[in-house]
């Protein structure tokens, strides 16, 4: 074996230059554009993404190398540099024509200045693949957001959500309810019947209550056996029908056919008013109603 001594010994330098290497070999896609965004250079995996040589690159633009709908971002950043002499860094979806695949590029772009006039002349951009990383972004967004059990919303993004809705309504003055649901005895099912039954009656409950609204409410599972409903435009009555539908539709679930006495959901119901300071003002004043309902016997919706 060779022992590596010298930088001149790893390429060709006679027709390469130490830079050039570098540039080809960094695993990103390098670039130089003019201010018309006309290219001047792009390393080797640009040419190859491209499908073309260094000489057919120059001079051309964005438009020959990505569909028409893709270039907004790309061509809105470009447009940043040149307009605020900043650094800008970007993520870009984008399809590259030759592959045809939708890809996430994170890409810091650099101005390049007129050393006199000091006006931006082009930008210097490096743009790094991360279609894998974004990915992986979505799924762990995704798992942190979700209950394991009915795939609903899990507690941290219900408050989340509760707290964008609230202020939402609160700046366009819109009606908001919620509504706070439990199910009734469950302890006694669980010991009854088995943890996994148990289960099985909190996973029913979250896809009735799906199915029962519309794309733009949340809902998810605070906890235990108990959820929670956000619905917009909407006031205490409107949700007052939205709980009685559910507490109906839920004693009549398969797993309550014969069932004497049926499993039962109690419900609590309010509305956004002008005291509220925020959303936990609303879910507090929900489950005020809820318990409520507990006490008048359960297997009943109130409003507060
Ligand atoms: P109430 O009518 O007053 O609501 O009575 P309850 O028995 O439903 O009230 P409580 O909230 O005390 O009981 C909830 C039970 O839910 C206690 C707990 O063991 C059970 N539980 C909590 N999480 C789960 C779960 O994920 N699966 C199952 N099967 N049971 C759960
Ligand atoms: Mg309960
Ligand atoms: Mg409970």
């Amino acid at each position: 074996m060779i022992e590596l001594e010298r930088i001149e010994d790893i390429y060709d330098h006679e027709h390469f230059t130490l830079h050039e290497v570098v540039l080809n070999e960094i695993g990103s896609f390098v670039f130089i554009k003019n201010r018309n965004g006309e290219y001047l250079y792009a390393n080797k995996l640009t040419l190859k993404l491209f499908n073309t040589t260094l000489d057919h690159l120059i001079g051309k633009t964005d438009h020959e190398f990505f569909q028409p709908e893709m270039l907004k971002d790309i061509l809105d950043s470009d447009r940043k540099v040149f307009e605020s002499g900043h650094s800008v860094v970007t993520e870009e979806h984008a399809v590259a024509i030759p592959d045809g695949k939708l890809k996430v590029y994170r890409a810091i772009k650099n101005p390049i200045f007129d050393s006199e006039t000091k006006e931006v002349i082009g930008l210097i951009g490096v743009s790094t693949d991360i279609t894998d990383i974004a990915e992986l972004r979505e799924q762990l967004t995704e798992l942190a957001n979700t209950d394991e059990l009915t795939q609903l919303y899990n507690r941290r993004k219900l408050w989340q959500s509760f707290s964008t809705e609230f202020n939402q309504a609160i700046k366009n003055d819109t009606p908001l309810a919620c509504i706070v649901i439990d199910v009734d005895r469950f302890k006694l099912i669980n010991d009854t019947f088995g943890h996994d039954f148990g289960d099985n009656v909190i996973v029913s409950l979250a896809k009735l209550i799906r199915s029962n609204l519309r794309k733009a409410d949340s809902c998810g599972r605070i906890g235990g056996e108990e959820f929670l409903i956000i619905v917009n435009q909407t006031d205490a009555n409107e949700a007052y029908e939205i709980a009685e539908r559910l507490r109906i539709q839920f004693s009549q679930l398969p797993f309550n056919d014969n069932r004497q006495p049926p499993l039962s959901i109690s419900c609590g119901v309010t509305e956004l008013i002008p005291e509220d300071h925020d959303f936990f003002d609303l879910y507090r004043r929900a489950d005020k109603a809820l318990y409520e309902s507990k006490n008048l016997g359960r297997n009943k919706t109130s409003i507060k």
